[in-house]
């Protein structure tokens, strides 16, 4: 007889799991139903600023797999239906048709052999006044990026304001600035892009001030302006007055587990679901993606890091081992890259706080280079930070904040930080050479070479 597996959530982990498990299943084994309460399937929310900015044309771009293509390839996926409740006894998940399902509104119990809870993350709404009027948006789902894309084309805006100066936020100032806008940008943090450190979140402030965006930073916003028509006018913080027609909500995100809270399974510190490193939350019971919270490998606690890349690694994870296989989640170094217009941004492992909160004695080493030689014409600006442990000079994370071509270069860190290698050892590691593409001595290896001499007590430990 087959088993039924049921899938909450119908994006990056539910799809992938829900696809990865009925690929692998043998013929007639395996029911797979997918409860999507959205319009879409598949999407990439990754991609909604450079939709919003016009580099992306189109939506529909952004959709990687239709329910339609999921249903062709023998999924059951069921859209505007929403889990309202999981009952781990019974083996059901109390389901409803939204709005336009047609549906009478009241919830069915669906049984399972399997379930997936694959929720996604849900947007830290600030709880100041006027937080709900018209023109504030987050940007979490194609719906809002409709919704965003519609408003700026609907009225005359000329003055954006995004509160939250990390990834979303800056993707979405430089969205606003593609679309002719006049863009602030405000955090609480004494710098923007928290996740680097201070010294390199500066050099982001700075870059992006030259980009004409004015970074208003050390201030949380205490509440938004809202006129007689309940549109907002304008964000206050602390006592700078900021006039906007339309305001951006980019103050990233918290594990959307309330559903896995509520039906007894076990969450973490981080407010995700726990799960083993199978992804399972409970015998039968998986879960992934945004929704979770996985193991650092280098400071070895149990973090939220909701992005993508986890997502359909989980996703695909949770798929095997449904479908009899064996799977696990080898943990996170926290790797991410994100950029402003033509200022790129790439951090992995570990930064100073987290590093000091770790519990390790570390050296950081700085070094200026060029993401090409020198020489040659299109040569751009590129900072490279480097923590290494004391003593042994294990690396324990790098940050790179440049021009067009630096950031991807972070990948070569964080394969050796996931390889254990020492800075010493990368300091003559075979890299590729040629004048359009890196300096003969590429960051990566003066940045690894300078932070070994501090490690080696050749060159003062301090930051530099
Ligand atoms: C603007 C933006 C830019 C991003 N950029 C990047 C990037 O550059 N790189 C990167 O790695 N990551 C990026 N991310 C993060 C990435 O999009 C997420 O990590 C990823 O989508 C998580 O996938 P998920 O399947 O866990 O959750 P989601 O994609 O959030 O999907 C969860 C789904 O579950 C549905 N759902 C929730 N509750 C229920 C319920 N009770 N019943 C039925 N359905 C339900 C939701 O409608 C949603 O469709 C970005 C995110 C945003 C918002």
């Amino acid at each position: 007889m087959s088993k039924r597996m049921v899938v909450i959530g119908g994006d990056a982990t539910g799809m992938s799991a829900a696809s990865t498990a009925l690929r692998h299943a043998a013929e007639g084994d395996l029911e797979v139903v997918v409860l999507e309460r959205g319009h879409y399937t598949s999407y990439s929310a990754c991609g909604i600023p450079y939709w919003i900015s016009g580099h992306v044309p189109d939506r529909d771009q952004l959709i990687a797999r239709t329910p339609e293509q999921h249903r062709e390839a023998g999924i059951d996926v069921r859209m505007r239906t929403e889990a309202t409740a999981i009952d781990l006894e019974k083996r059901t998940v109390s389901v409803r048709g939204l709005d336009d399902g047609g549906d009478d509104g009241d919830p069915d119990d669906l049984g399972f052999d399997e379930l997936v809870i694959a929720t996604g993350a849900v947007p830290t709404v600030p709880p100041l006044e006027g937080a709900d009027a018209q023109g504030i948006f987050g940007v979490q789902s194609l719906e809002q990026g409709e919704e965003i894309i519609k408003d700026l084309a609907d009225g005359d805006r000329r003055r954006a304001v995004i509160v939250g100066a990390g990834y979303i936020g800056v993707e979405m100032a430089e969205a606003m600035v593609m679309r002719g806008l006049e863009t602030t940008i405000v955090d609480q943090a004494p710098e923007p892009f928290t996740q680097v450190d201070p010294d390199m979140g500066a050099l982001i402030r700075e870059a992006m001030e030259g980009m004409g965006i004015s970074v208003l930073t050390g201030v949380p916003v205490d509440g938004f302006d809202v006129g007689e028509d309940g549109r907002v006018r304008a964000v206050r913080a602390g006592d700078t007055v900021l006039p906007a027609d339309i305001v951006v909500i980019g103050l990233g995100v918290k594990p959307n587990a309330q559903l896995a809270a509520d039906a007894g399974l076990a969450i973490g510190p981080g407010g995700g679901i726990v799960t083993d490193v199978r992804m399972q939350a409970a015998p039968g019971v998986w879960a992934g993606g945004d929704c979770v919270e996985t193991h650092h490998r280098l400071s070895g606690k149990s973090v939220h890091i909701a992005l993508g890349t986890h997502a359909n690694k989980h996703g695909r994870i949770i798929g095997t081992n449904i479908a009899g296989g064996y799977g696990a989640f080898p943990g996170v170094i926290g790797t991410a890259i994100s950029k402003v217009c033509s200022l790129e941004i790439g951090r992995t492992g570990l930064g100073e706080a987290e590093a000091e909160a770790a519990g390790f004695g570390y050296v950081a080493a700085t070094v200026e280079s060029t993401t090409t030689a020198g020489y040659w014409p299109e040569a751009e600006e590129m900072t490279v930070k480097v923590l290494a442990e004391q003593r042994t000079g294990r690396l324990l994370g790098a940050q790179i904040v440049g021009r067009s071509g630096s950031a991807k270069r972070i990948d070569v860190f964080a394969t050796a930080i996931w390889n254990g290698m020492t800075v010493e050892e990368m300091t003559f590691m075979d890299l590729s050479y040629a004048p359009p593409f890196s300096p003969v001595w590429d960051a990566v290896l003066v940045a690894a070479r300078r932070a070994a001499k501090q490690v080696q007590g050749e060159i003062p430990a301090s930051p530099v």
